[in-house]
Formats: C-alpha cells, sequence, structure tokens
C-alpha cells in the first residue's frame, strides 16, 4: 500500500514522495531494494521525523514497517531473550520477563524521552540510530546481545559490540535492511544488574553518561565470576570497559577491587569536552564514579554485596 506524503496532517514540511507500507517483511525488503538506497525504514518515527524536519535526513520514500506481523512480541525461548525488531520501549519497561530477567534494560528504556515517545519509539530503532548515548544500548551491549538483520539476500546475526561503527553508523544499513529482532540470554541465580544515567534533567534530555553492569558472582567464594560493563557516549560509539572486566573477573568481592574497575574504565574513556555537557575530565571521572556505583549495586542485587 502506498501513500501520498502530503496527505499526513503533520507531514507538511517534510519532503517525501511515498510513504509504503507493506504487509509483510519481504514486501518492506522489495520495496527498499526497488528504491537502490533512495528509501529509508521508519518505525515509531520519533528519530526519523525530527531529522526529517531538520533536512539531516534526505529520502524519496519512507517504508513504514510499524504494521509487518510477529515482530511486536518479547519472548523467551530456552535461556535467551528474544525481542521483536518492533517492540517499544513501553512494552519493554511494562514487560515482566524484561524486569526479572534483564533489568538492566528495563531501567534504560524507562529513561528514554517521555511517555509518548517511550509509545511510539522501539529499542531496535533506538540501537539502529547508531547514537552513542542511546538508552538502550548500553544496557544491551552488557547483555552480550546480538541483531538479526533481514535483507533481501537473507538474515545475518551480528553481536553488538560489531555492530556499532562510530559516526552513528552501524552494522544495519536502513536503506536496504531490517532489524527483526534482538536477543540475550536471560539474567539467572547469582547475577545482578544495573543502569545509570547522568544527565542535566530527568526527563527529555540527551544523556551526559550512560552506564550499565552486569556482573555473576559466587556467593559461597565471595568472587566475581564474569562482569559487563558498558559505557557510552564517552567514545565515538558504545563500547565494554574491557580493561576493568579483565581486573573484576575471578576476583574477590571488595571494595578495593571495585576501586580499581573504576580506575580502568577511566582510562579506557576518551570523552569530548563540551560547553554544554561538559569537559573531558569532568566526563572521565564521573565514569570512574559511576563504573563504581554502578558495580556496587549489581553486586549487592546478585546476593553479593561489598562488606
Ligand atoms: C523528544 C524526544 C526525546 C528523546 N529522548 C531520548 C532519550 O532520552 N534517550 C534515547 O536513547 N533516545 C531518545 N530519543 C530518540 C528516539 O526516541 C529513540 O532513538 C527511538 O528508540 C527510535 O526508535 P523509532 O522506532 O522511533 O525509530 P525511527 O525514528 O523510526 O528510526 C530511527 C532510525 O532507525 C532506523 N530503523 C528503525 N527501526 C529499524 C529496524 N527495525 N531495522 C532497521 N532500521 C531501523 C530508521 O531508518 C532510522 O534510521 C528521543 C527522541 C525524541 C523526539
Amino acid at each position: 500500500m502506498s501513500y501520498a506524503f502530503k496527505d499526513f496532517h503533520w507531514a507538511n514540511d517534510i519532503r517525501v514522495n511515498e510513504y509504503l507500507l507493506p504487509k509483510t517483511t519481504a514486501e518492506a525488503l522489495e520495496m527498499l531494494a526497488e528504491y537502490k538506497g533512495q528509501a529509508q525504514v521508519v518505525s515509531g518515527g520519533t528519530d526519523v521525523i525530527p531529522k526529517l524536519r531538520k533536512r539531516e535526513l534526505e529520502v524519496e520514500a519512507l517504508v513504514d514497517i510499524s504494521r509487518l506481523p510477529g515482530m511486536s512480541d518479547i519472548k523467551q525461548k530456552g535461556d535467551k531473550i528474544i525481542l521483536g525488531g518492533l517492540v517499544t520501549h513501553a512494552r519493554t519497561v511494562a514487560s515482566l520477563l524484561i524486569r526479572e530477567k534483564a533489568g538492566v534494560l528495563a531501567e534504560g528504556a524507562a529513561r528514554v524521552g517521555s511517555p509518548q515517545i517511550r509509545n511510539m519509539g522501539t529499542v531496535a530503532g533506538n540501537l539502529a540510530s547508531g547514537h552513542p548515548a542511546a538508552d538502550t544500548s548500553m544496557p544491551l551491549l552488557a547483555l552480550n546481545a546480538s541483531v538479526t538483520i533481514a535483507s533481501t539476500e537473507g538474515e545475518r546475526v551480528v553481536d553488538l559490540p560489531q555492530f556499532f561503527q562510530g559516526g552513528n553508523q552501524t552494522a544495519a544499513d536502513s536503506r536496504r535492511e531490517i532489524i527483526t529482532q534482538i536477543s540475550f540470554s536471560a539474567l539467572g541465580k547469582n547475577q545482578g544488574c544495573c543502569y545509570l544515567r547522568l544527565s542535566k534533567r530527568r526527563a527529555l534530555t540527551i544523556a551526559i553518561l550512560v552506564l550499565a553492569t552486569v556482573v555473576d558472582v559466587d556467593p559461597d567464594e565471595k568472587t566475581i565470576r564474569d562482569a559487563a560493563i558498558a559505557i557510552g557516549p564517552v567514545a565515538p560509539m558504545p563500547f565494554r570497559a574491557r580493561d576493568a572486566e579483565e581486573i573484576l573477573k575471578g576476583a574477590p568481592v571488595s571494595k578495593e577491587i571495585v576501586e580499581r574497575a573504576g580506575d580502568a574504565a577511566y582510562k579506557e574513556s576518551t570523552p569530548e569536552s563540551s560547553v554544554v555537557w561538559g569537559s573531558d575530565e569532568y566526563k572521565k571521572e564521573m565514569v570512574k564514579v559511576f563504573v563504581r556505583r554502578g558495580l556496587y549495586k549489581a553486586l549487592k542485587r546478585a546476593g553479593c554485596p561489598v562488606a
């Protein structure tokens, strides 16, 4: 189905010739292919429409995937949680499964924009925007998530560290491809997580710093089996603080080890100074503070608090 874009009352100031409403993923991919890079996927539209208005994006057509079947569910298959490519932030926050088994993602999605933005905006769209401060990117990176990307040539699965490519670029080309699902392992017993956000106001502002931590502990030995620390936007793209993680792996749960991890993450971050958002040194200091705070909270939630 195709509509003249001008029929939409909110489209007066947007230059797009065609608004396409495919009924299946295959049809959507065909439409994108026909436009040979001149059409773009739109889902909730919370990034795409403002960009078109500001002329930061120029396309001939939009392919609205919001009515594609089977992509709005959150499911568990074995130990994997699967989020369809159309799952909104609001649905993620409301999901008991996500709150219980991937709480860090529910916490991140809850901080996106406002209720209206969370009702329209999708988690896949948040990832595809490639923004280094996107609120669900860090939780998903810490959960070792991967995305399934469909094109007319088939499907491929990309792990998040390879998905983010810097400069708002990702491995998914939204002019040719569609993220159909996001998957990650459910958190279990002895695992804890934490999401922290630094921003100038509580809502409707871009984050200065977003941190997501996941820890896996041995409560009898009081040691950390594994740890994931994802941070943004203090580098060109969301990243895992691997040096800090290495310090934690196999180490005893202690104040000293948490402090050392904070110091390592400080060294790993490479923020830029901004008159509006703060100096690079301020942001690096906040990385140190947040990593420590995030680890204390995640360890407590895993049932192994620092004494
Ligand atoms: C007022 C306001 C406040 C906001 N606040 C926040 C905030 O606090 N935190 C935050 O992280 N973000 C925020 N955002 C950004 C935005 O809401 C999110 O990035 C949202 O999750 C994008 O999802 P969407 O479905 O609306 O994507 P769209 O706008 O439809 O698309 C975004 C990009 O992803 C592509 N895309 C979308 N879905 C897919 C898919 N399935 N496969 C391939 N490509 C796809 C599109 O082509 C486009 O490039 C805000 C936006 C607004 C307007």
